[in-house]
């Protein structure tokens, strides 16, 4: 394996965190790090430093795959030497190479952290001159520069480099509990479910099937929405329950003012959703509601739909037009181009858009909730999608 080439990877937020809590979360990356390169069967070597990581192999490959990873901030592949300015400054000239020319704008971006005998300053200015030597006449510009090189003189080595992989940021996996997703067919909820990912929970989804009260295309969508989000978590398991929600629909659309049919389906979703996360001990419900969005995601009804259930419910996407969700969406992978027939029978002509707990808790008085939740609960079966895979578990599993 070649250990002159690296991938340095940076990482977020750490320096608001107290020592513990930092030493904390390098381990988890360093463990969800390993999960993926592992997934992946690559041969490297991992290092860590003072909240930096050098990972050496296929350094193409691992890149790429760190950039994918929450928590990362962005990945670099670095040219590794000794932490000398003339070793630094013989590196950064093998590696400006041709990509510099005369009259180019040029920067050179130094940094120094418990190395002594030189400033940043003076790295600085050596790599500048040994690159000039080379390849005179470019136009130093710090501002607006066409082509700028990163030089690195740390205690462990030196690191030069000219590029920066944008990572998606938030928080390493694992870092912020555990939340049960209202994951759907359509296009918010996953968008949703990564977010939360992205900001360190473990996320687990709850799909209510509505049979002959959804269009044919739900359940394999939301199964598919759950396996995508599976590449977002390598090495991890990203399990889904299906819960059988036709018998709701039946009692509740013969018995109940069908006006609030969408208040009593989601109270109805959340609290079953609370259900199977008392059991699996989630320390909070997550949906992809989004204010204004349709009739049941008006204020007063989400206040009215935050009242079924006792645990937090997180909404990531509440504040985001339809424009920017289905961005991420396009980028995530859960965006489906032509996604076929989700769409629900039981909404009705005309939504509420106001309701109040009391009204609707006196509707709910008549059906059998704590039978229909009990029902719903246990006809729930389990999915476990794993590197983009997904497949039902075995009763004996
Ligand atoms: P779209 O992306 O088209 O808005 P949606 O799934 O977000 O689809 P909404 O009616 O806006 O549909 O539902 C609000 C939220 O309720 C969803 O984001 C999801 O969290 C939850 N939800 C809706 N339908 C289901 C379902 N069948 N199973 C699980 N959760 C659901
Ligand atoms: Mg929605």
């Amino acid at each position: 394996m070649e250990t002159d080439t690296a991938v340095m990877v940076r990482i977020g937020e750490l320096w608001l965190k107290s020592e513990p809590v930092k030493k904390q979360f390098m381990t988890v990356l360093m463990r969800n790090i390993r999960a993926a390169l592992d997934a992946k069967n690559l041969d490297y070597k991992l290092e860590e430093y003072r909240g930096r990581i050098l990972i050496y192999g296929d350094v193409e490959r691992i890149a790429a795959i760190a950039s994918r990873i929450f928590g990362v901030v962005d990945a670099s592949i670095c040219k590794t030497c000794g932490n000398s300015q003339e070793e630094i400054a013989a590196t950064a000239v093998c590696l400006v190479g041709r990509k510099l020319s005369s009259g180019m704008r040029f920067a050179v971006r130094a940094r120094r952290q418990h190395v002594k005998g030189f400033t940043s300053q003076e790295l600085a200015r050596t790599v500048a001159d040994a690159i000039w030597e080379r390849i005179p006449d470019f136009v130093v510009d710090l501002d607006n520069p066409e082509y700028e090189i990163f030089v690195e003189a740390r205690e462990y080595g030196g690191l030069v480099y000219d590029d920066r992989i944008v990572g998606q940021g938030g928080l390493p996996l694992g870092t912020s509990g555990r939340a049960m997703i209202l994951l759907s067919a359509g296009i918010d909820s996953p968008v949703a479910a990564w977010l939360m990912m992205r900001r360190g929970v473990v996320v687990s989804g709850v799909f209510m099937d509505g049979g002959r009260w959804a269009g044919p295309a739900t359940k394999d969508l939301a199964l598919d929405n759950a396996r995508i989000l599976s590449t977002w978590c390598p090495g991890r398991d990203f399990t889904v329950r299906v819960v059988n929600m036709e018998p709701f629909f039946t009692a509740m659309t013969e018995t109940c003012d069908r006006h609030y049919t969408c208040i009593f389906c989601k109270r109805f979703m959340m609290r079953t959703a609370g259900a199977l996360a008392e059991q699996g001990k989630y320390d909070a419900i997550a949906s992809g509601e989004n204010l204004g969005q349709v009739a049941s995601q008006t204020i007063q009804n989400m206040r009215v739909i935050t009242a079924s259930e006792e645990r937090p419910i997180l909404r990531p996407i509440l504040t985001y037009d339809k424009e920017e969700t289905i961005a991420i969406a396009r980028r995530i992978g859960t965006f489906h181009e032509s996604p076929g027939d989700s769409g629900c029978r039981a909404v009705p002509k005309k939504p509420a858009t106001r309701s109040s707990t009391d009204l609707i808790a006196a509707e709910e008085e008549k059906l059998d909730l704590v039978r229909l939740i009990e029902e719903a609960c246990a006809s729930a079966e389990t999915w476990i999608a794993c590197n983009g895979k997904i497949s039902k578990k075995q009763l004996n599993t």
